[in-house]
């Protein structure tokens, strides 16, 4: 076994150990074995890096920078990251066993995260506001906040922490990042590109740990003045909490139990594969997996034949390998979640088409894999039909027409992806008006950009990432307003 690397907290520019001198194991799902350690921060350590990114905030060499100065830093790190977009990627399938093909391609998008919002970053324009007092001339303008405080899961660690990170910056705010305790160390090595993209120290800080401990100081922290997260509906609901003691603010990118609902005009080849992108591309640990398929009634069975032929052909194995098709799933405890849910779909009656067992293969041994799984005859009442599993298991459900679907589609807690397979442009555009969720796709499923808003409805939480319309989650508005006539008159009166 190769020599284990050993990661340290960044905090203020500087490598340090936690307070406590504690460190834990971050394990490779395919090996089971521990192949990096990492330092275990806690309260103590994020006090000290809260304060670092405050000072930064308000000291100079951040804020005296130019907002093109600004763009120019993060247009530096994309190059950075560019250039070692491969690294970066086999980190993060060790350490999350997720495809290295999906990572790559998630660690070459990064940089287009940093590229976008470093046009953003001189942007940032204010209004004149055309008042109905001409004496007064009216301006607004657009300011950070301050310190940002980012916590991100284990399922796309360096994307979804630039999803915060790259918009958070351009604003002109700092930020402190709790990785997920299961994936620290590409947002680690990113720190040194970070430092030769020119950053003063303090901008950006890593505090790694447990979400209980580290995760939690970060959110009731008083000098943090926006909390961005990404993880589960429970969590979410705790770090809301915190935050609004000190009244922070909060956005909440959580989980979903996305329908994916293909119609009797559907191009079937397409939607089979959307349907199969929507729920064993990352062994279905996506939040916007697809994981509920409403299929009408007339293309029911057809579908399902295809869909269990490929399902069945999926290419299990070692996810460092270009060929293989679905990776182990990322932890145990995870493992443990599906097989509980497929026990679960058994009880309630759903009939199991295929997978719902770790397969059996020698090779596979060690990993904590699981089988692409289906289920039909699901109801939507069901358990398998409402709650989020995060993994490679599909609820297949039927429907007869147009408003059946809707409703059932909308029937749900979550509200964070849709899909929608028909070739009749009008029913297309009308059921996407319908379906209650952040994104809809149509004719097409899991596709994100930096230049589209993302985010959820209802239980998926609140606020969006990507597009512009993040830049709002990360600044505030100040109206400013001038006296131009040169006299105040009566004091008594409101003006
Ligand atoms: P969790 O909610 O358990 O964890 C998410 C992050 O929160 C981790 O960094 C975790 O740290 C941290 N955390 C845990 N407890 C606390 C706490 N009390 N206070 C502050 N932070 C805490 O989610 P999972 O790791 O299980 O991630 C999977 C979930 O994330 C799924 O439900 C999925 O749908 C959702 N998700 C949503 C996405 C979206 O964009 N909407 C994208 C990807 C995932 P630690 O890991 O160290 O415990």
């Amino acid at each position: 076994m190769s020599e284990i690397k050993k990661y340290r907290l960044y905090i203020n520019g500087r490598w340090e150990e936690a307070a406590s001198g504690k460190t834990f194991g971050s394990i490779n799902p395919y090996t089971g074995e521990v192949w990096a350690e990492v330092a275990e921060g806690d309260e103590e350590d994020i006090e000290r890096a809260v304060q670092a990114a405050r000072r930064a905030f308000e000291g100079p060499d951040w804020k005296r920078l130019t907002p093109t100065e600004r763009g120019g830093l993060l247009r530096k790190l994309g190059d950075l990251i560019r250039d070692q977009a491969e690294r970066l990627a086999q980190i993060e399938t060790r350490d999350n066993g997720k495809l290295i093909r999906e990572m790559l391609t998630q660690t070459k998008l990064v940089p287009q995260w940093c590229y976008y919002y470093a046009g953003w970053a001189d942007k940032l324009t204010g209004d004149v506001i055309p008042l109905e007092k001409p004496n007064i001339f009216n301006y607004t303008l657009r300011e950070p906040l301050g310190v940002v405080g980012a916590i991100v899961p284990w399922n796309s660690p360096l994307l979804l922490t630039f999803w915060k990170m790259a918009p958070a910056l351009a604003a002109g705010n700092t930020i402190v990042i709790k990785p997920s305790e299961h994936t620290s160390v590409s947002i680690l090595e990113l720190i040194p590109l970070v430092e030769q993209a020119g950053f003063p120290p303090g901008v950006v800080n890593v505090v790694t740990g447990y979400g209980e401990t580290a995760g939690a100081a970060l959110t009731k922290h008083p000098l943090v003045s926006k909390v961005a997260f990404t993880g589960g509906v429970e969590t979410g609901k705790l770090v809301a909490k915190n935050a609004a003691n000190h009244l922070a603010r909060v956005s909440l990118e959580l989980g979903g139990k996305s329908p994916n609902i293909v119609f009797p005009d559907a191009h079937l080849d397409n939607a089979v594969n959307g349907i199969i992108a929507g729920i064993f591309a990352a062994s279905g640990q996506t939040c916007i997996a697809g994981s509920r398929v409403f299929l009408h009634e007339k293309i029911h069975q057809e579908v399902l034949g295809r869909l269990v032929e490929k399902a069945e052909k999926i290419k299990l194995g070692d996810p460092s390998k270009m060929e293989t098709e679905m990776g182990p799933i990322a932890l145990k405890e995870q493992l443990d979640k599906i097989k509980k849910y497929v026990e679960i779909g058994l009880q309630e009656g759903a009939k199991l088409v295929c997978g719902g067992e770790p397969p059996t293969d020698p090779e596979l041994r060690k990993g904590w894999f699981f089988k692409p799984t289906i289920f039909t005859q699901v109801h939507n009442q069901m358990r398998i039909a409402q709650e989020e599993i995060f993994g490679p298991v599909l609820s297949i459900l039927t429907f007869r027409d147009e408003d059946e679907v809707i409703k059932l589609a909308n029937e749900i807690p979550y509200g964070l992806g849709a899909g929608i397979w028909t070739q009749d442009i009008q029913r297309a555009h009308r059921v996407a008006r319908e379906i209650q969720a952040g994104t809809v796709w149509i004719n097409t499923y899991r596709n994100v950009s930096f230049a589209s808003p993302f985010g959820g409805y209802k239980s998926s939480g609140y606020g969006r990432e990507n597009g512009f319309e993040v830049m709002r989650e990360y600044t505030q508005v100040k109206s400013v307003w001038v006296e131009l006539s040169g006299t105040v008159p009566d004091p008594f009166v409101m003006r």
